[in-house]
């Protein structure tokens, strides 16, 4: 069952959150040795709360449409009743006294939380391999990687493991392992879900968002956290997009859509633009009008990026001093407090987060400042104006999500540039604050695993994203005579 039908089923009476919840759990105990998704679970918490939605429901209240869904959520969002790693030792056992925003939202919406789900150590990669509690694995073979950040959610949602779950995308983090995953995932306006409570990776940049096996789950919890949040300084306080409603139009009539020069060719996958190519035509056929747009800035991106959110990142987990929070070593009396911090650091993080860290301090240090994090900005503004200039001719624009489908653990864990390259078509949205959805648009020929649709659309018009989407994932669907699903793939 999708999200949406499962709701509906606990709203009719024919199921309970209790057993919904129960039999999600089921699936995790049976599968998760192998697929290794969750960091933390907690069986009776979790039920206990299911009861709690049950008999909220039974009092007559109506909490939306997610009533008694379970959602996993990535373990960068603070939860008062579990603990919250970032996937970091440095983190291990830290129990946050409090609920992030996105977290207490969907509660209220009475959805359940399942559990926790294992990610790269403070969002940093792209295939949940820079975790320190262990690899997740693809649902759709297990030698692969499940993407990342957001790995552990995508893994979860592609095993049946959860119905729904929560990423964050600073450069890619949603967007990318649900594309490898077969998923819709999506990236918000920037602002547009709070980062109250959200393990801060690079501020700026930092997105809150669903990942979901269908386009309007994905727009249903897009809608449940979404709005204001006076907790968050960078929250837009502006109605929010009518996603839910796109979802259900899925209609592109007359809609003009932008293919991006420079997000395909060379060094892409060719079963990946054989697809996307498909797609695009797909469009054209449903009565979009389609054209080539360039933005040359694009080719600049990643260079900015893994500027701008190494640089924020060694500001902001300076806080990790070892008297805050989680771990602390070397602290027997005879040492400075700098001596414990600067042991605490070097046991608690791990490699990659180290090299950002290092990176960011330099390129912030006085005489490569201008040269480096200040150029990286003036590369960010050249990003922005790419996106307005296209926007005053299409109304979305569109692109394969990764270069490439999901490649074999291990493959690039020694090569960080390689590393970074999974994250060239999705990096230009988080630069410029706009939205960004990833939806599936068939397998590959070389390996017959998903390929993802990215579509951009100008900021506030998330809704736009979702209309596309909606679109491809019910002409796809009927092509097909079903969904696309891990299930066959994944033999447990
Ligand atoms: N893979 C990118 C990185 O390593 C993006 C991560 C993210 O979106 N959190 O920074």
């Amino acid at each position: 069952m999708s999200a949406a039908e499962l709701g509906a089923a606990v709203r009719s009476g024919q199921t309970s959150a209790e057993e919904a919840t129960g039999a999600y759990l089921d699936r995790i105990a049976e599968v998760d040795g192998q697929v290794n998704a969750f960091l933390h679970v907690d069986r009776e918490t979790t039920l206990e709360q299911a009861r709690a939605v049950d008999a909220r429901l039974a009092a007559g209240e109506d909490p939306g449409p997610l009533a008694g869904v379970p959602v996993a959520h990535k373990d960068v969002f603070t939860t008062a009743d579990m603990p919250t790693t970032a996937a970091s030792r440095i983190l291990e056992g830290w129990r946050p006294p409090y609920d992030a925003t996105v977290t207490a939202r969907l509660r209220g919406a009475g959805m359940v939380v399942l559990g926790k789900t294992n990610m790269d150590e403070f969002a940093m990669g792209s295939s949940t391999e820079n975790s320190a509690y262990g690899v997740t694995r693809n649902p759709w073979d297990l030698g692969r990687i499940p993407g990342g950040s957001s790995g552990g959610s995508s893994a979860a949602v592609a095993a049946f493991e959860a119905p729904l779950a929560t990423g964050t995308d600073t450069g890619g983090s949603i967007r990318q392992p649900a594309a490898v995953c077969g998923l819709v995932g999506a990236k918000p306006t920037y602002g547009g879900s709070s980062r109250y409570g959200v393990i801060a990776f690079a501020s700026s940049l930092d997105t809150p968002g669903p990942m979901a096996r269908t386009v309007l789950d994905a727009a249903l919890m897009h809608e449940a956290f979404s709005g204001h949040d006076p907790r968050d300084s960078t929250s837009v306080d502006a109605p929010v997009p009518p996603v839910i409603e796109a979802a259900r139009r899925a209609d592109v009539e007359g809609l003009r859509v932008g293919v991006v020069k420079e997000l395909g060719g060379e060094g892409y996958q060719p079963g990946v633009l054989r697809r996307f190519t498909e797609a695009v035509e797909l469009l054209e056929s449903l009565g979009a009008k389609v054209v080539e747009v360039s933005c040359p800035s694009f080719d600049a991106a990643l260079a900015a990026y893994y500027l701008i959110a190494p640089s924020e990142c060694s500001s902001n987990l300076a806080r990790f001093d070892a008297m805050r929070y989680g771990l602390r070593v070397g602290d027997d009396g005879t040492r400075s407090a700098e001596e414990v911090m600067s042991l605490t650091r070097a046991e608690g993080f791990g490699p990659e987060v180290k090299r950002r860290i290092i990176l960011g301090t330099y390129a912030l240090s006085s005489g490569y400042y201008d040269a480096y994090y200040g150029s990286a900005q003036q590369v960010r503004t050249l990003i922005k104006r790419d996106f307005d200039a296209a926007f005053e001719n299409v109304d979305v624009l569109v692109s394969p999500t990764t270069p490439t489908t999901a490649f074999p653990l291990g493959e690039r864990t020694g090569d960080p540039m390689a590393m970074y390259l999974a994250d060239l078509c999705t990096i230009p949205a988080n630069l410029a604050g706009t939205p960004a959805l990833s939806v599936p648009c068939g397998l590959a020929d070389e390996d017959n695993l998903p390929v993802g649709l990215q579509i951009m659309a100008p900021a506030l018009a998330d809704d736009r994203t979702y209309r596309v989407a909606a679109a491809v994932e019910a002409a796809l669907t009927d092509r097909r005579g079903g969904p696309l699903l891990a299930g066959s793939a994944f033999a447990v």
